[in-house]
């Protein structure tokens, strides 16, 4: 039984310590963005946040368009929606 738990206490130092080699790790990483595309390193501060590879600041382009497409059907959706309760509504009221 001693032995076992001298084992655990060896375990459980051992992933303390890979614990703060982590930390220590993820705190020496400079502040830093990665291109949306490509994952590739760039900028903090660049805009919009794609490296300096022409395929991924046309395929970033295209994903905005798309995304931008997308939010705007969302709000016509529902806009048609509640026209169609409305109308039905006071149809039905006419009724
Ligand atoms: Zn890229």
């Amino acid at each position: 039984m001693a032995k076992g738990s001298k084992m655990a206490d060896r375990i459980r130092s051992n992933v303390d310590r890979v614990r703060k080699q982590v930390k220590t790790e993820l705190k020496s990483v400079p502040p830093h963005r990665h291109c949306v595309v490509c994952r590739a390193v760039i900028k903090v501060d660049a805009d919009p946040p794609v490296c300096s590879d022409e395929d991924c600041n046309s395929k970033h382009q295209r994903n905005e368009r798309s995304r931008k497409q997308l939010s705007i059907l969302m709000y016509i959706f529902p806009a048609i929606a509640i026209v169609l309760v409305v109308l039905n509504v006071t149809q039905g009221g006419r009724a």
